[in-house]
């Protein structure tokens, strides 16, 4: 009976084993029918080892778009402030900050800041902090704001039309959403807390599109959905795309959206499952349009990108390495192997030119 059976154990044996083969885990061995665009420019690495790098925010210098700076956290320590050479100018190791987010014109005290938000897993609160476009340097706004969450895990921020600004918060584990306010009261920065809600399963990325009032999420193993951002809104969602569909391999992290002008342009999701990117229009039902990977430079010697958690992309000219916008992906393998992780720099131009998209719609 063995002499029947070993054959076929064995060719189980093999077939197992084939179905197990993974990409190299640098992920950039290019896949024949999807674009490759290499980075323009990679971040020092992170303080931290083993998985650090998470989440990246871009802001953008209000008259010298080459002063511009890209955040990044490392979940591990802290918060890194970088040029877009991706040199370290400033870090704030204030805990275990695991996503960033930041939006433009908060008024305090008659001056003019960037707020960002971080969530911070140490003391499970939200870090508030001032962007001062005079100094490119970051303080703290406000005391840390206690989420009341079990582990705090990504966050987004909005500001609405009527110039309100939100920080959203979720919680590792459970997909529980909660949405804050943020305001200047009297010179002091104070939140209150204005929504909850639960997607479902565990849900890190997000954005907010500040032009149509949409807020994206991605739940890891399942979906990539539309809410409303707004808190008065109710919480009714379309599912935008989900996993199993157009090439998506859980996990689905972070979200992020290229903005054009007259409401078009593209939201942008890291499917960290297939090392790739997939590309949805910002406008109508939210159309696929294609994906991408960050595949190696080597004339610069960076290395491609696999594995992105965070992500965040501008569509501002930022001078001429990244005349059309620029992206920013963390790398879950920085190379040469030992390396912490970092973020790596895309030029938008680059990813347009790659998928065959027009120019600026
Ligand atoms: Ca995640
Ligand atoms: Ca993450
Ligand atoms: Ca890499
Ligand atoms: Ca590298």
């Amino acid at each position: 009976m063995w002499r029947a059976i070993v054959p076929w154990l064995l060719a189980l044996a093999f077939a197992a084993c084939a179905g197990n083969q993974k990409p190299a885990s640098s992920g950039v061995a290019a896949a024949a029918s999807v674009p490759g665009v290499p980075p323009v420019a990679e971040t020092e690495p992170v303080a931290s080892a083993e998985d650090a790098a998470d989440d990246p925010a871009i802001w953008i210098h209000p008259t010298d778009p080459a002063q511009s700076l890209v955040l990044g956290t490392d979940k591990q320590r802290g918060l890194h402030v970088y040029n877009l050479d991706g040199r370290v100018l400033q870090t704030l190791p204030d805990g275990r900050l695991n996503n960033v987010d930041l939006r433009d014109g908060f008024v305090v005290k008659g001056r003019e800041y960037a707020l960002v938000a971080a969530s911070n897993r140490t003391d499970r609160s939200i870090a508030l902090y001032l962007l001062d476009p005079d100094t490119r340097r970051l303080e703290r706004a406000a005391p840390p704001v206690p989420t009341g969450l079990a582990e705090p895990y990504g966050t987004c921020m909005y500001k609405s039309s009527d110039g309100r600004f939100f920080v959203f918060v979720n919680e590792a584990d459970t997909g529980r959403f909660r949405q804050w306010e943020v305001r200047d009261e009297a010179g002091a920065v104070r939140a209150t807390r204005a929504r909850q809600f639960v997607v479902g399963g565990q849900a890190e990325g997000c954005v907010a599109d500040d032009e149509s009032g949409a807020l994206y999420v991605a739940e890891e193993n399942s979906a990539l959905w539309r809410y409303e951002a707004m808190p008065d809104r109710g919480n009714a969602r379309r599912q935008v795309d989900r996993v199993g569909h157009n090439g998506l391999v859980a996990d689905l992290e972070g979200v992020a959206i290229w903005q054009g002008r007259h409401g078009g342009g593209y939201v942008v999701l890291s499917n960290q499952g297939a090392n790739r990117y997939a590309l949805y229009r910002r406008d109508g039902g939210n159309e696929f349009v294609g994906q991408f990977q960050v595949t190696d430079n080597e004339a610069a010697g960076f290395d491609g990108v696999s594995e992105t958690d965070g992500l965040a992309v501008t569509s501002q000219p930022l001078g001429p390495k990244y005349s059309e916008g620029l992206l920013v992906v963390q790398d879950g393998s920085n190379e040469p192997p030992g390396e912490h992780q970092n973020f790596k720099l895309v030029s938008w131009r680059d990813v347009r030119e790659a998928l065959g998209l027009k120019q600026a719609d």
